[in-house]
């Protein structure tokens, strides 16, 4: 096994990582700005490294600063999280070059579905069902016809997205082709500035999909299995807001096709580690539309149902452990529900950095909070203002519905403003009670 591991990363995550670290036998290093000096994990870890001030760009995204800090306390690996440098090949890349043992995907893999044209490209080759599109990069000079005939043939509405996009930034719904060449140029201007990458591509806008992805976990020598998929249409401006798996409505006979689909196509491209393959799922049918090459922020409703450990799997994979599980371990038990819950304001979503003067997490059977936060706790500004996961599990939807309802109810967060109301608010509405809601129906909740 590893004997000891960087965690380049903050927040509730870091905390996981660390407590799977600390279950297999793994010594921690916790590396920090100096506005997280008091996160939980830095408390926990068994040595702690400041890299910089409190702007990511200088400490959390310093390649220079990470690879030094495993340098100065020998530890062997480094676990990138979610966010930051997780995707990043070139951090991967320097990562391994300096001798350590990145946790996660090949860089040349995680280059590969970094940008989402390369990534469709390779799924389709892979016999990985895609939502009907460019295949290429469009707004060009001098290829204004041949992208409105594109246009045409694929249909509108058109959907043009940032390659090299994320977060549900960089992405704009075109209903007419006079309006499709403006919304190319501004959408590339927007994704020159936010990703620093202006390369942007067409796709048809499916207009009541639901968002369903797969869990997979591949050993990088052709073994890849499945866990099946989560259901994450319940977005704000395209990002989640809750998830549950498995889908409702999604049968075990549909579960498994598109689920071997992902893992063959993971064997074939000898990945190493975890992953998820992201679908658009409407009229029964499922369209990729990327893959994340790292644990998501929803791995937990996937852990719950299937029990098995994702991280504790990312660190064996990594030390090169053999890989023993096969599809036939994994077996769906009951049903997960997990809410994010931000230090934002209810209505505004603005954030809502300060002092946390009292935290009461909720307990009872099958409830498991993801959380870095305690009393005193200060949020600080800088940072993506999640606070806490909390996730129930119970045999089916209704329990598990039940369960989340009762745990938010019990949870107290004091001194800043959280989105734990609005959670309150969806578990008792009655079309996510009913489930199968698509991507669009928490703005329209939210607004009516
Ligand atoms: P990001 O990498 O920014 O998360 P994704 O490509 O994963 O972007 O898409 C995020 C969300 O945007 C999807 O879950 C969905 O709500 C919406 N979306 C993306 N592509 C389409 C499409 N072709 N049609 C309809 N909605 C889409």
């Amino acid at each position: 096994m590893l004997s000891k591991v960087v965690i380049a990363n903050r927040g509730e995550i870091a905390l996981r990582i660390l407590r799977a670290c600390r279950e297999l036998g793994i010594r921690t290093v916790a590396v920090h700005s100096t506005a997280d000096r008091d996160l939980m994990h830095v408390r926990l870890a068994d040595e702690s490294v400041c890299i910089g001030p409190p702007p990511a760009n200088q400490s959390y995204l310093s390649i220079p600063a990470i690879i030094s800090a495993a340098e100065i306390t020998d530890a062997v690996a480094i676990h990138p999280g979610y966010g930051f440098l997780a995707e990043n090949a070139d951090f991967a890349e320097q990562v391994e070059k300096s001798g350590f043992i990145f946790i996660g995907p090949r860089p040349d893999n995680i280059r590969q579905m970094g940008d989402k044209v390369s990534a469709i490209k390779t799924m389709k080759a892979l016999g990985i069902p895609c939502v009907p599109g460019s295949d290429g990069f469009v707004g060009e000079e001098g290829d204004e016809a041949a992208t409105l005939h594109m246009a045409r043939e694929i249909g509108y509405p058109i959907i043009v997205k940032a390659a090299g996009g994320g977060g549900g930034r960089g992405m704009r719904v075109v209903h007419t082709e006079s309006h499709l060449m403006n919304a190319i140029a501004m959408t590339r201007t927007e994704a020159l500035a936010a990703f620093n990458n202006d390369k942007v591509y067409m796709e048809k806008y499916l207009e009541n999909p639901r968002h369903i992805e797969i869990q997979v976990l591949a050993d990088g020598q052709g073994r890849a299995i499945h866990l099946g998929e989560r259901d994450c249409s319940m977005q704000r401006r395209h990002q989640k807001v809750i998830e549950e798996a498995p889908a409702p409505g999604i049968t075990p006979e549909q579960r498994a096709a598109i689920g071997e689909r992902c893992a063959a196509a993971c064997r074939n491209m000898q990945y190493r580690g975890a992953g998820t393959f992201e679908f658009l799922y409407e009229n029964g049918e499922f369209y990729f539309i990327e893959m994340n090459t790292r644990v998501q922020v929803e791995h937990p409703v996937t852990e719950m149902i299937t029990g098995i450990d994702i991280v504790r799997e990312q660190l064996r994979i990594a030390a090169g452990e053999p890989f023993t599980l096969t599809q036939d371990d994994v077996h769906i038990r009951g049903h997960a529900i997990e809410c994010r819950i931000n230090a934002e304001d209810p209505r505004s979503f603005m954030p809502c950095p300060g002092t946390i003067t009292h935290f009461h997490a909720p307990g009872g059977p099958g409830i498991r909070v993801d959380s870095h936060i305690y009393s005193s706790y200060k949020v600080p500004p800088h940072y993506d203002s999640l606070i806490a996961k909390i996730i129930a599990h119970g045999d089916n939807r209704d329990i598990a519905l039940a369960r989340m309802r009762i745990a938010l109810d019990e949870t107290v967060v004091d001194g800043i403003k959280t989105t734990l109301p609005l959670h309150q608010d969806i578990m008792r509405g009655t079309s996510f009670q009913r489930g199968m809601v698509n991507i669009h129906y928490l703005e329209k909740w939210l607004n009516q």
